[in-house]
């Protein structure tokens, strides 16, 4: 490990070579933070016909169709179950985020999203808020209801964006083109919320530069946190058939390793990294399978790190390749 220097970031002081989101979160609310996650009963424009119907190839949406919807427990009861769950594992654990995550969680009129996101709120052991959503599902109104909360509580908003290029955006059939990216960035800016970027590697076709120019794009936008996933397939997809056919590889463990590696070493200092992998219930994940041992991955991804003394940010601001 590098020496430490004056004016390094907190998290290089506290020895980690990436801004982890754990760090952040005990940062800011002095102690372990749990997500809990919400499903309240949204749908996905890129399913229910406004879009398209297929839903991206990687997503298992059966559920998202409205006519499939079922009546949810309560947001409260939820809550009081997933905190209660995990407890179990982390006895000691006393603050939660709420986080709407399947399907798009911004994608109903105002004044519903309004009393689910407030539900959510008004747990006594919730001390804030994550929303999983589409870029192109942010109206201004939504966005006005959003700001409401920041002013109240802490809120990160994760927008879908995978990658910057359009033609892999196509591939997976996701409805919009990064200017809708863009677009949702440039009109959540100064709103008092987290502006969190979901990314996925290892898109078919995406060469490491690709990979890496989406990482420069990240940087040139001055996104507040990322969620890098690696391209994984669950089962009663598109691309689970894609996978078993051979028409599709995922990457290789070592290999999305170091491009995690490579592609931290281009975002920011200041960018928070919510998550280096991607994983799913093992008897739904169609491969690959290195993707469901994360602790070994984190392991992994540190002595990556080590063996190139490297950290988050080293290439900032660098060329792509
Ligand atoms: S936008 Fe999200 S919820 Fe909708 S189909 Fe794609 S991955 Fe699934």
């Amino acid at each position: 490990m590098n020496s430490v220097l004056p004016g390094l970031p907190a998290w290089r002081e506290a020895g980690l070579r990436y801004f982890s989101y754990n760090f952040h979160l005990r940062q800011r609310f002095g102690g372990r933070v749990q997500k809990v996650s919400l499903d309240a009963g949204f749908t996905c424009p890129n399913v229910d016909g406004t879009v398209a119907t297929g839903g991206c190839v990687f997503c298992d949406n059966r559920s998202f169709s409205p006519s499939r919807r079922i009546p949810r427990t309560s947001i409260a009861g939820q809550l009081d179950h997933g905190i209660r769950v995990l407890r179990r594992r982390y006895s000691n654990v006393e603050r939660f985020l709420a986080y709407f995550q399947p399907a798009t969680n911004t994608y109903a009129p105002v004044e519903r999203l309004r009393r689910l996101y407030f539900e959510a709120l008004d747990h006594p052991q919730v001390v804030g808020l994550a929303i999983g959503t589409r870029p192109d599902c942010v109206p201004d109104g939504v966005l006005d209801l959003l700001s409401e909360l920041a002013a109240q509580t802490y809120l990160s908003v994760e927008y879908g964006m995978q990658t910057m290029h359009d033609r892999s955006l196509d591939w997976m059939n996701r409805g919009h083109h990064h200017d809708a990216f863009l677009d949702a960035i440039q009109r959540s800016r100064g709103r008092g919320f987290e502006i969190c970027a979901h990314v996925i590697l290892g898109l078919p076709g995406e060469t490491h530069a690709d990979m890496m120019a989406t990482a420069q794009e990240l940087a040139r936008l001055s996104i507040d946190s990322v969620k890098i996933h690696n391209l994984y397939a669950v089962k009663h997809t598109p691309l689970a058939e894609w996978v078993a056919s051979g028409e599709v590889a995922l990457m290789e463990r070592d290999d999305y390793l170091r491009t995690v590696v490579d592609f931290l070493e281009r975002l920011p200092a200041e960018c928070l990294v919510e998550r280096i992998s991607g994983d799913a219930p093992p008897d739904y994940l169609v491969g690959p399978a290195w993707c469901l041992d994360k602790p070994a991955l984190r392991i992994a991804l540190e002595a990556e790190f080590a063996r190139r003394d490297t950290w988050q940010g080293r290439l900032a601001g660098r060329g792509a390749n």
